[in-house]
């Protein structure tokens, strides 16, 4: 599902003296089907790694395909349609608008690209997953009325909505309490077992590695010492 050949990335210009932040990753590929956790220090490019399987950002060098697609050599329009229609992502920081209510911000998706249908059975899909996560009675509120923790539920919500074959989750229960995180986590892994997708996530909690099927070290891509100065 993903797969990656000699990426590299970098933040800055170096032409220009800028010690920007430099990603490196050989070789990495997740089946179709498999959850993946990236765990790593502060810093050391999970988010990174997120938005460049997303196609947010584009590798200076090597390859990231995603179902065989090499995100990088579509323009700016097919890309789109491709992220919409295959990935689901939480970001980091949520990415909620403010001027919608919590239930156009879950069905945001389908208002960003005609090549999904909003019709009745997504605005099923977008109640039953609030429901589920215990935000069914916020769906009319704007999200700055929210707490952090009923955000980040309602950006899970988004991520689901559409039924991606890739999830990219950015520490998506990092704002949650014991009981949310696990109603988070059990709506992850059970809609991405359901429909056979791709589960990867950022987490910093490491009770929950177990439930994911690999682990993976950002600490592991970082050059050693004597190569960094
Ligand atoms: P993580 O998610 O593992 O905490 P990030 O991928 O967010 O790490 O960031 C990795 C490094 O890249 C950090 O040192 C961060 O400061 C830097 N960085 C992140 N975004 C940018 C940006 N837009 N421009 C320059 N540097 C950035
Ligand atoms: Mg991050």
């Amino acid at each position: 599902m993903v797969q990656i050949t000699e990426l590299s990335f970098r933040y800055g210009e170096p032409e220009r003296g800028e010690q920007g932040f430099a990603l490196r990753i050989d070789e990495l590929r997740v089946a179709a089907g498999e959850s993946v956790a990236f765990v790593g220090p502060s810093g050391s490019g999970k988010t990174t790694l997120l938005h460049l399987v997303a196609g947010i950002l584009a590798p200076d060098a090597g390859h990231v395909l995603v179902a065989g697609e090499d995100l990088a050599t579509l323009d700016d329009a097919r890309r789109r349609a491709f992220r919409v229609a295959k990935i689901g992502l939480v970001f980091q920081e949520f990415e909620l608008l403010d001027y919608l209510s919590v239930l156009d911000n879950i069905l945001l998706p389908y208002r960003i690209h005609s090549i999904l249908r909003l019709d009745g059975a997504a605005r099923d899909r977008a109640g039953a997953l609030a429901e589920r996560l215990g935000i069914g009675d916020k769906l009319a509120r704007r999200p700055g009325s929210l707490s952090q923790g009923e955000r980040q539920r309602a950006a899970v919500c988004r991520s689901l909505v559409t039924g991606p074959s890739l999830l990219l989750a950015d520490e998506p229960t990092g704002n949650l309490d014991p009981v949310n995180t696990g109603l988070v986590l059990d709506a992850l892994f059970e809609l991405t077992n359901e429909s056979g997708a791709t589960l990867l996530a950022v987490t910093h909690n490491l009770e929950l590695l177990p439930r994911f099927d690999r682990v993976i070290d950002f600490k592991d891509f970082q050059p050693p010492p004597a190569a960094r100065s």
